[in-house]
């Protein structure tokens, strides 16, 4: 969807003051995006709280700042119910995977059948892999999950899950580790990232190696902990709160002394100074990449 649209759908949806909620990544366009908005008459206000997906959606914090609609940048809808209408902006990168593709073929070369994920802004490019890759003599697996095919989240790899007994490995479309670390961890097969920032094919075994690791190592020192932090979050797409109270109740019948934590997002410095032996992350389900600090 252009910018175009976006004011169009806006105005249809008869929006005059408009949040936006936007990722990390998009930060540095994002004031030039609100002057558009503004030259087309509509008040602006931008979250400057970090969103990473659509699972974060602030209708009720729009609504205290007197906000009628909300754009949601770089995400695609999962269907959140909101007190106000939303536009999801999918944000889609314009970039050819082919000239990275061809460079990088040899990597591919021991697998015949290949699974192709990606993330919501990159499945044009993934949509070219796969012509490419079928012209090149693969056999090309894509699954339907979410909105778009192929398209997985970072807490929802099932697109990659289904097809894990047919292929042989899994090839993801975008950028960055995060997605596909998400589905290394949670597929047989070896998965490599076509990464069109970095321009080249990583693979993510030794990525997922490290992550198990320490993953099993966190694990293990929750039974000889005394002192558990459980954090959940009041996110309206993250809100775990009812197993949080459960799982409170499990641990300190083991003996444990249990303390429920909550956050907008969570971070280091947060946490400074609490004394606890071992964190629950009851969040979103990534965010133990991060407090593996
Ligand atoms: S819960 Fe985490 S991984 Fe899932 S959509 Fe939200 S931010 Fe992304």
């Amino acid at each position: 969807m252009s910018l175009e649209n976006v004011i169009k759908e806006l105005k249809e949806k008869k929006a005059k003051k408009v949040f936006v909620q936007y990722p990390e990544g998009l930060k540095l366009k994002v004031v030039d995006i609100s002057k558009s908005l503004e030259k087309e008459g509509f008040e602006v206000i931008l979250c400057l709280e970090p969103t990473f997906g659509s699972c974060d959606l602030r209708d009720q914090e729009a609504k205290r700042l007197g906000c009628n609609a909300i754009l949601h940048i770089g995400h695609s809808d999962f269907g959140m119910r909101s007190e106000m209408p939303v536009i999801y902006w999918e944000y889609e990168i314009d970039v050819d995977p082919i000239p990275t593709l061809k460079k990088e073929f040899d990597k591919l070369k021991p697998f015949k059948k290949i699974g192709l994920i990606t993330s919501v802004q990159y499945v044009k490019a993934m949509n070219k892999v796969k012509k490419y890759l079928e012209k090149n003599g693969k056999e090309v697996f894509v699954e339907k999950v979410l909105k778009y095919p192929g398209q997985i989240l970072g807490c929802c790899t099932y697109a990659a899950e289904k097809i894990d007994d047919k292929v042989d490995t899994f090839l993801y479309v975008g950028s960055g580790k995060f997605h596909p670390l998400g589905v290394a961890v949670k597929t047989d097969k070896p998965v490599y990232s076509l990464d069109l920032e970095k321009n080249e094919v990583i693979g993510m075994e030794k990525e997922k190696m490290k992550y198990l690791k320490k993953k099993a190592w966190h694990n293990s020192r929750l039974e000889d902990a005394k002192n558990v932090g459980i954090l959940v979050s009041w996110k309206k797409g993250q809100n775990r709160i009812d197993e949080a109270r459960k799982l409170k109740v499990g641990l300190e019948k083991k003996g444990k002394e249990v303390t429920i934590l909550a956050f907008d997002r969570v971070t280091k410095e947060k946490l400074e100074g609490l004394k606890f032996d071992v964190l629950v992350n009851m969040i979103c389900p990534r965010f133990d990449d991060e407090l593996y600090f």
